[in-house]
């Protein structure tokens, strides 16, 4: 995918429609397809650039210099918008949720490679306590803010708003007309919504979330313009955001050598193991057209690697 800053940012990106092939998919009549929303960018990936192309444009037209924004130490959202706003010219603050993260930062990024991705881009990091990051869209908090980073364009955690899910409704291509269902994976809402939007009528999306929670439904019914050709299908969180089993993990090393297609722990592999778990137990019409959304996040395998092995873990994401 092209680097070249302008055409990155200012023109439609669009990603390829891979096959995948595996035996089940013969057995069961099914057509499955994987979009590559992963390989725009090694660091701005997937949905994250969808989220951040009109908020950038945004910042730019109200003449900012700083972008500020939210997110735990693990965060896609952090790197894409470190990478992506020094790569637009802007300076970058990272809020990020953890103080004792704080306390000795050379080591912290030595030891995680999500904020030292972000922090080689230019990213500069204020680290807050838990309880005080909850306060985070309270107006004094966001005073506070200003007073020691300067007037700067807020970002918020995860990078849903309005301008996000206008990005986001760039993913689906009139060419995706032809499957009959689109999954993709929940965090916060914001991606599915803009692909809800943009959605035919004959289509049906099926979001997967990557967390417990009952609140998705009313996030996501905050941008989507249509209310019935969804669903959420709550089933494949493992236990919630973050949280894995081995089962998840041989899953995810065995999906990549048999296709070669990588995927995530925290999104992306729950997801798809979902979708081969529905297509095994006939949940989808013989003869469907499935299109899958590769949503990205693959900079955070090195870190959810390095985790594993602090917990002395005999497994690893290959
Ligand atoms: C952030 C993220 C999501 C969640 O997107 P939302 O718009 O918050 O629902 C899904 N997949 C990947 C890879 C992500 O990084």
């Amino acid at each position: 995918m092209s680097l070249d800053k302008h055409s990155f940012f200012n023109n439609i990106i669009k990603t390829q429609n891979q096959h995948i092939v595996l035996s089940v998919l013969k057995e069961k009549n099914i057509e499955l397809y994987i979009k590559r929303e992963d390989q725009i960018h090694p660091l701005v990936s997937g949905n994250k650039f969808r989220k951040l192309k009109y908020n950038l444009q945004e910042a730019t037209n109200q003449q900012k210099k700083t972008l500020l924004t939210f997110g735990g130490a693990f965060s896609n959202h952090i790197v894409a918008t470190a990478v992506a706003g020094t790569l637009r010219g802007f300076r970058t603050v990272g809020i990020i949720r953890g103080d004792e993260l704080g306390k000795d930062v050379a080591k912290t990024l030595a030891n995680n490679s999500t904020l030292r991705k972000a922090s080689e881009s230019g990213m500069k990091f204020e680290f807050i306590s838990r309880e005080y990051y909850r306060e985070k869209t309270r107006p004094q908090f966001i005073e506070t803010l200003q007073e020691k980073h300067g007037d700067f364009y807020s970002i918020p955690e995860g990078g849903t708003n309005e301008l996000a899910i206008k990005g986001c409704e760039e993913i689906l291509t009139t060419e995706d007309s032809q499957f009959d269902y689109i999954c993709s994976c929940v965090g916060t809402g914001g991606t599915i919504s803009g692909i809800i939007n943009n959605a035919k009528d004959h289509q049906k999306v099926l979001g997967f979330p990557a967390l417990k929670g009952d609140f998705l439904e009313n996030e996501i019914l905050k941008y989507a313009k249509k209310q019935e050709n969804w669903e959420l299908i709550k089933e494949y969180h493992f236990g919630g955001y973050g949280k894995y089993t081995d089962e998840l993990i041989h899953f995810i090393n065995r999906f990549k050598s048999e296709t070669d297609i990588p995927l995530d722990p925290i999104y992306t592999g729950k997801m798809m193991f979902g979708v081969l778990d529905m297509i095994n137990n006939k949940r989808f019409p013989n003869g469907s057209k499935i299109l899958i959304i590769h949503t990205g996040g693959l900079q955070g395998i090195e870190g959810f690697n390095q985790r594993l092995k602090s917990k002395q873990k005999d497994l690893k994401i290959l």
